[in-house]
């Protein structure tokens, strides 16, 4: 099979692209507001010319491109007539769901509104049908949002669910609490959506891996799901502990320990950034997927500090201040038992 996909310096192209009837290459990434990035977020460390629009449209378009996804999760699109027009000749159709008020539209030089898009290739998928959802903090609506989709590989007619979201931002207690009731929503939403269909959920959860949601999410009733990157690196652990024929990590059922295993190999950063008040590295940024009908294959990994730059991103090779995550999957022939 694959093997991890290695990044090429600074344009990591992937090395092969997904083909089969049976496997899926999604790409997630939450490219950065053109306004917010120009006006709002204060990249005090990031050239003007690097964040002007003309710069940075073509670089989002080729890293995605050169990906090859088979569907793509995009957070904070502000530019989806573009994205729609140039991804459309390029084998894509798209959806785009703008968030109820969006703090672009409050910045004199707008786009208008910000929110998540899903695309997909038309060639190998079908769209069956698509739901949108502003998520519900206590039962009232928050300006976040969600974007569902239900989408059938052509070859096989086999179907699947992919859903996307970008959480509330920033830091504190308060905040965490609030993205842990945005989780559960989303997961209600996404559950009726989907129902007993395999499952990709993506997006920016603007939480590191020890949040309250990160948990919820993993440990939810509705759904097993497990992350991605957590368990790609799993996989190639229990690899390598083959081959060196050493004890086998003793697979455990308690959750909270899976979780503690997850949230210990998730990768140490999908964001990093400078801000007049400092720099921010976190990983925020997830893949969650059904384990019992997807297998990951692989991960992209992310350029290393070096090869980002010590003014990280954005910057003039990096047009986002979010990496993308991109993964493959297959779908397996049988759910695998409960038991
Ligand atoms: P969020 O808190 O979710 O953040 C909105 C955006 O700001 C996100 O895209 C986020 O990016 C980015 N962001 C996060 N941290 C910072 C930072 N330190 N500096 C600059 N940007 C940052 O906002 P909501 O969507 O819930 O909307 C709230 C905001 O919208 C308000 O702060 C306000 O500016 C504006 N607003 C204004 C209103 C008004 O009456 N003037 C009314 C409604 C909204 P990422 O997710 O990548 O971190
Ligand atoms: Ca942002």
């Amino acid at each position: 099979g694959l093997r991890c996909l290695k990044l090429n310096s600074v344009s990591r192209v992937c090395s092969a692209p997904s083909e089969g009837a049976q496997h899926i290459r999604l790409l997630q990434w939450n490219i950065l507001s053109q306004t917010l990035g120009q006006h709002n977020d204060g990249f005090v460390r990031c050239p003007d010319e690097a964040l002007t629009w003309q710069h940075r449209r073509y670089l989002i378009v080729q890293e995605i491109l050169q990906n090859q996804p088979d569907v793509v999760c995009l957070q904070e699109v502000d530019h989806f007539k573009f994205l729609q027009t140039v991804l459309g000749s390029q084998n894509y159709d798209g959806i785009f769901f703008p968030k109820p008020d969006s703090p672009c539209l409050y910045i004199e030089e707008n786009n208008g509104p910000d929110g998540c898009a899903i695309f997909y290739k038309r060639d190998k998928l079908q769209l069956l049908g698509y739901d949108t959802r502003i998520l519900e903090v206590w039962r009232v609506q928050s300006n976040q949002v969600a974007i569902a989709a239900r989408l059938q590989l052509k070859a096989s007619g086999r179907e699947f669910c992919v859903c996307t979201t970008h959480l509330k931002a920033r830091h504190g207690a308060l905040l965490a609490k609030l993205r842990n009731e945005q989780g559960r929503d989303l997961i209600r939403f996404v559950k009726q959506f989907a129902g007993e269909s395999p499952l990709l959920l993506c997006g920016d959860f603007n939480a590191e891996p020890i949040e309250p949601i990160y948990a919820t999410i993993l440990s939810c009733d509705l759904f097993k799901l497990g992350s991605a990157y957590a368990d790609i690196k799993l996989e190639r652990e229990r690899e390598r502990e083959r081959e060196d024929q050493e004890q086998h990590t003793a697979s455990c059922d308690d959750p909270n320990e899976l979780i503690a295993q997850s949230i210990k190999r998730e990768p140490p950063y999908t964001t990093w950034k400078i801000r007049e008040d400092g720099e921010e590295c976190h990983t925020i940024d997830y893949v969650f997927y059904t384990p019992q009908q997807l297998k990951i294959k692989n991960c992209l990994e992310f350029p290393a500090g070096e090869q980002i730059g010590k003014n990280r991103t954005p910057c003039f090779e990096y047009p986002s201040d979010h990496f993308s995550l991109v993964c493959d999957f297959e779908l397996l022939d049988e759910p695998l038992s409960e038991d």
